[in-house]
């Protein structure tokens, strides 16, 4: 099957003048999951949602994203059907609790055992039905981006954004050995690099004069580009947007 491309989103993200337009896209599938499982189209009354995220649950962000979000019923219908799962799998465990064997030093090497019941629970901490559906459309954000390049009009509006966050450079470097096509490949690897250290420095010295602010000898002084410099800081570094305030159900 053909994937079909994701072009809206991906231009909507360029154009939104962000410190990051991966960012900027990856916020807004952010809130389309949350509204999509916990939103007015009632998503939650759905069996075969109830049942995928009663399996996969939420990560920590995104419990809290759930509270603050402010349908409690739809969120408390959610969890109901994970809480059971979890606590019909711990039930079972506990009938017949795993012993760790006794060491021994001149025991044999143990045959491997099954995954400690720790392990299983502990791998579960980051397993998350919104991030998942987020991870689905921004590959699908990805892969469409290095298909707008073979554009010139998109490769204009590349170049005049401020560069990516660290987190989504990363990534968009990672995808570009998959997708980046070889006709673009001299224009790409120049334009990246250029984009990610001249937004970087410039974001660098906004927080240089953030901190210079704090001087006595500065208070009289405006503050130029340099007010909101440690959210845009701190969205650089990790890609997150800290002060933005919590998805509503509206
Ligand atoms: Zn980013
Ligand atoms: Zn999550």
């Amino acid at each position: 099957m053909k994937e079909v491309l994701y072009t809206i989103p991906v231009n909507e993200g360029f154009e939104a003048d962000d410190e990051c337009p991966f960012c900027f896209m990856e916020r807004a599938e952010e809130e389309r999951a949350l509204r999509y499982v916990a939103g007015p189209a009632a998503t939650y009354m759905e069996p075969t949602v109830r049942a995928a995220t009663g399996r996969v649950g939420f990560c920590t962000h995104h419990m809290k994203s759930l509270y603050d979000f402010g349908n409690s019923l739809g969120a408390a219908l959610l969890l109901q059907t994970h809480y059971t799962s979890v606590l019909d799998e711990l039930k079972k465990k506990a009938k017949n609790p795993e012993i760790p064997a006794k060491k021994s030093l001149f025991a044999k090497k143990a045959a491997p055992a099954d995954t400690p019941y720790w392990e299983v629970l502990q791998s579960r901490e980051h397993s998350c039905y919104i991030c998942d559906k987020i991870e689905y459309n921004m590959s699908r954000c990805y892969h469409t981006f290095f298909e707008l390049l073979k554009e010139d009009e998109f490769r204009a509006k590349v170049k005049n954004s401020k560069g990516f966050c660290v987190r989504h450079f990363a990534r968009m470097l990672k995808e570009a050995e998959r997708y980046l096509p070889e006709s673009q490949k001299d224009w790409f690897y120049p334009t990246v690099y250029k984009l990610m250290t001249e937004n970087m420095e410039r974001v660098q010295e906004d927080l240089e004069w953030f901190i210079a602010k704090f001087d006595y000898r500065n208070a009289s002084e405006p503050w130029k580009n340099s007010q909101d410099a440690l959210p845009r800081t701190m969205q650089k570094l990790q890609g997150l947007h800290p002060s933005d305030p919590p998805f509503k159900n509206k």
